[in-house]
């Protein structure tokens, strides 16, 4: 078993090339096979400089490390199409000299004219209708087209199953282009029986090409691999193919959103495909043995953005709950608010241990715990209109917060006693939980969501609490 990612360096890696990785990776994985990451650059036009490292990159990051290809290495050097010219021409070659390939310096042109021609006698454009008669010697600097055979084609597809085509969509499609190096057509071909790829895993908007590489299979005596299409991902309000626009934002983005790999491949891996269970968590390792071809679905996935971030969100308690919070403290560089920087890692470590069961992502922490590190900023605005406190004067409330920092100064500093002398003061005031607790809690934050009330206390210490307790008496009693 021998699978491959094939893609094109063309900067943006949308979250569907990914998909067209983790399938072929979790197959190969998964039957002691091997997985080929060959890069595919022979579309000068479309090439960017670091588009390479970025895909080298995020598959390292995804941990869909690969067995042969750029880096590694491996029996079927280099791993860059670019690099390939004379391996294709030699297959080229061969094609010419059966008579199944022929130069044609045809000029676009003329071309168009053929196809308007077509175009105004209603009938399919097919080059091979207009096939020259005299063709000239092949050198570099012409195109090099394949001879095609049109007939009834049938195949099977892994996924789409039993497939069959007539002769009207084979064609004679360019096999090498004036630069001399191939169109994707073909270079795939040569690669991946060169390579001795054995599964073909690739979106299904390959598969309407499907009987054109089949004729040059079978022009070279090549066994034709198992095909695999996989279906289209589709925008979230499904009808259409997910586009930029729909919500769904490059590997790096989601990187950089606080997405953990974890979940974009868990995610990702369940987008087409499902062992047939409710479970919804997936770790690699379950990938790699639950995956099956047999149950890649044949219509297209709806791309959900909001299963991204829940999904995301089981990652990081389950990162916490079974590695501990030092291993999902190690993710969180980078994602911290800027004056977090002041603080050493056992602090945030504990700020962390508050408030990692409410994240979605970790760049939530930037939000979420700017308190933990700098004084917030007083306004009693936010208590006099909070909901459970406007039915008390100014007076009420700042007496409570006397009473409540009189009575938090007494008691030892840890999170049991803390809650300890919570419930205590809300027996003596006779108030219900959501008054006296909101109450505190916007003293300590002000901001609209803080971890349970005696963690925040314990993490933001004994002075700094009681400091945040009497600066909010002092705004509401100038108020
Ligand atoms: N280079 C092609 C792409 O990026 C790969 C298709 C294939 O896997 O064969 O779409």
């Amino acid at each position: 078993m021998k699978t491959r990612f094939a893609p094109s360096p063309t900067g943006y890696i949308h979250i569907g090339n990914v998909r067209s990785a983790i399938y072929p990776y979790l197959l190969a994985r998964q039957q002691d096979g091997k997985f080929i990451l060959r890069i595919e650059d022979t579309d000068r036009a479309r090439y960017v400089e670091g588009a390479t490292e970025l895909i080298e990159d995020t598959l390292k990051w995804l941990g869909l490390e690969w067995d042969e290809g750029p880096i590694v290495g491996g029996p079927n050097e280099p791993y860059f199409q670019s690099e390939r010219k004379a391996i294709y021409q030699a297959w080229a070659q061969k094609l010419i000299d059966m008579g199944r390939a022929y130069a044609d310096d045809t000029s676009p042109e003329t071309i168009d004219k053929y196809r308007n021609l077509c175009y105004n006698e209603k009938r399919p454009y097919l080059y091979r209708d207009f096939r020259p008669e005299n063709p000239p010697e092949w050198h570099e600097g012409i195109p090099l087209r394949f001879k095609s055979d049109p007939k009834i084609r049938k195949w099977h597809d892994e996924v789409m199953g039993d497939m069959e085509a007539g002769p009207e969509v084979q064609d004679d499609i360019i096999l090498l282009k004036a630069d001399g190096l191939p169109t994707y057509n073909f270079a795939h071909i040569v690669d991946d029986a060169e390579m001795g790829v054995t599964h073909v895993m690739r979106g299904v908007e390959y598969l309407s090409s499907t009987p054109n590489y089949l004729a040059i299979y079978e022009a070279l005596g090549l066994e034709v691999p198992k095909l695999v299409s996989l279906p289209h991902i589709l925008a979230p309000t499904g009808g259409k193919k997910l586009g930029k626009r729909d919500g769904a934002k490059s590997v790096t983005e989601y990187r950089d959103d606080g997405i953990l790999p974890e979940a974009l491949l868990n995610y990702l891996a369940c987008l087409g495909w499902n062992d047939g269970s409710e479970q919804e968590i997936y770790t690699k390792d379950e990938l790699i043995s639950k995956f099956s071809l047999e149950k890649i679905q044949t219509s297209g996935a709806r791309f959900d953005p909001v299963k991204i971030l829940w999904q995301n969100g089981q990652w990081i308690r389950k990162i916490a709950d079974k590695q501990g919070i030092d291993a999902l403290y190690a993710r969180t560089a980078g994602f911290w608010p800027e004056s977090a920087n002041d603080y050493d890692d056992e602090y945030r470590k504990a700020v962390l241990s508050t408030i990692y069961d409410r994240l979605k992502t970790l760049s939530d922490l930037r939000e979420m715990t700017g308190y933990f590190f700098a004084d917030p900023i007083v306004d009693p605005e936010l208590i006099i209109g909070n909901k459970f406190l406007k039915k008390f004067s100014e007076e009420e409330l700042s007496e409570l917060l006397q009473i409540s920092a009189s009575k938090l100064e007494q008691t030892e500093w840890n999170a049991n006693s803390l809650q300890q002398t919570l419930n205590e003061l809300l027996a003596e005031a006779d108030k219900k939980p959501a008054e006296l607790f909101s109450l505190i809690r916007i003293s300590l934050s002000y901001a609209p969501f803080s971890p349970a009330l005696h963690l925040t206390m314990s993490v933001l210490g004994k002075n700094t609490t009681l400091a945040r307790i009497r600066n909010t008496v002092t705004a509401l009693e100038n108020h």
